[in-house]
């Protein structure tokens, strides 16, 4: 078959490689070039362990707080609250102790999945030397902010998730650029880092190249199905008629969907990074400000501070300030950075209310899949989804339940 991904971040490059590996033509669509949208500037963590949707009961009681903090974690532009309100109605829904937990379990199946399903890409694309295995760190500076990351813990732990405690001495050796104040730390060993994510995702789409895979750079305007099933696409560049489509196109995922019949409450939660180019300080392994949700990683190019979600439109200019804030956090972490000369990037996470990605043949368009919704979690399922988009295009068995995923989950308000 012929395939078209419409979507050259992680997600759509993963589902090229992995139907292309079965043997399809593939030509991957996008407007820009390769890793350019949100895959562009994540933390880089390949992050196995983080089960944990991000409506909980424990997230809803702090979002008063958060919202009044210009520093916390999360912010809602208030005049996009209107237009956000069915997707923040099944966010509350989502959070119901039953419903995490059973989100939690379905996570955790695909995320168990996430590593085995890379290296068969990485190794193929021999990008390795984008890859360290170093695992994971959390620090928390307060007593309060630990006790109150328990029962994530907990619940990754019941999902089987490794984490090992580590005494505060020893996180002195293990990383000895952070501040001998912060109080707890736990350690994601399992976890890997890619030392650039768009590097690694600008490695895989050139193998994919490599394979006789076509990349076409154009804008898509519109996507028709007839009343026989053919798909019709349509570009800056023209009108085709196309025979077998994936839609990976991240935060701009909605629309395409609706064209092919189905609803799906899609936003965006734009979040913030600050790269230093010469920060004087060197991490060993990713590092998770637990206090306030922030990631370090030490990449190529510097270190990368990521994090904060902001409920804004999309085409809502970035407000910078969020991602200059995170200097002071991170100072207080690591005190000997250098914060000179920070460039700050904001991206666009495709989030669904409930922290499930939707992977699915489209229920009324049988010839075309949908790869999206990926959240804060799209660089570590990217290979992944590519591997389930390519068993549900081959009619095999997939690994897990894919049911969770699908996108009539959505449908008639079901919460
Ligand atoms: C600050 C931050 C830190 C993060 N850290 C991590 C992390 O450590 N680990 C992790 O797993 N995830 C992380 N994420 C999440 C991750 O980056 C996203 O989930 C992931 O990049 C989504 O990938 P995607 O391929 O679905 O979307 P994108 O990378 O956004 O790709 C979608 C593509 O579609 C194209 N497109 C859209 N519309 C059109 C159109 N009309 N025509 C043509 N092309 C179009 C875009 O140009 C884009 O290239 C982080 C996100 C942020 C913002």
């Amino acid at each position: 078959m012929h395939f078209t991904v419409l979507g050259a971040g992680t997600v759509g490059v993963c589902c090229a490689l992995y139907l292309q590996r079965d043997g399809h033509h593939v030509t991957l669509v996008d407007r820009g070039e390769p890793a350019s949208g949100c895959s562009y500037g994540n933390g880089g963590i390949i992050q196995i362990g983080a089960c944990v949707p991000i409506a909980t009961q424990g997230v809803l009681r702090q979002v008063p707080k958060m919202l009044l903090d210009p520093e916390g974690p999360l912010i809602i532009r208030w005049q996009y609250l209107p237009r956000l309100a069915p997707y923040l109605m099944r966010f509350i829904a989502a959070a119901r102790p039953s419903r995490v937990e059973a989100i939690a379990k379905t996570l955790a199946s695909v995320l168990g999945q996430a590593i085995p399903a890379y290296r068969t890409l990485i190794a193929a694309a021999g990008a390795q030397d984008l890859i360290r295995e170093t695992g994971e760190m959390y620090i928390y500076h307060s007593d309060a902010a630990f006790a109150a990351a328990r029962p994530a813990h907990d619940l990754r732990r019941r999902n089987g998730v490794r984490i090992l405690d580590v005494p505060v001495e020893e996180l002195r050796q293990l990383e000895p650029a952070l501040a001998p104040t912060i109080k707890h730390a736990v350690w994601f060993p399992d976890c890997i880092r890619t030392t650039n994510p768009a590097l690694l995702t600008r490695a895989l789409a050139e193998k994919f190249v490599r394979d006789g895979g076509q990349i076409r750079q154009e804008t898509v305007t519109d996507l028709a199905v007839a009343p026989d099933g053919t798909l019709s696409l349509a570009t800056d560049r023209g009108t085709r008629a196309i025979d077998r489509l994936v839609v990976a196109t991240g935060a701009y995922s909605k629309r395409w969907t609706e064209k092919l019949g189905s609803f799906v409450p899609l936003d965006t939660e734009r979040g913030y990074h600050l790269m230093l180019p010469n920060p004087g300080v060197e991490l060993n392994r990713p590092v998770i400000v637990g206090d306030h949700r922030v990631g370090i990683s030490s990449m190529v190019g510097g270190l990368r501070i990521a994090g904060t979600a902001e409920l804004a439109r999309l085409d809502a200019p970035p407000n910078y300030r969020r991602a200059h804030r995170l200097l002071a956090i991170v100072k207080r972490a690591l005190p000997d950075l250098n914060i000179a000369d920070p460039q700050p990037w904001m991206g666009h996470r495709p989030s669904t209310p409930d922290s499930l990605p939707v992977i699915c043949q489209a229920p009324r368009a049988p010839k075309a899949f949908l790869a999206f919704g990926h959240g804060h979690l799209g660089l570590t399922m990217g290979a992944v989804t590519g591997r389930l988009i390519a068993d549900l295009a081959a009619g095999r068995d997939a690994p897990i339940d894919l049911k969770p995923l699908h996108v009539d989950r959505f449908r008639a308000n079901r919460f």
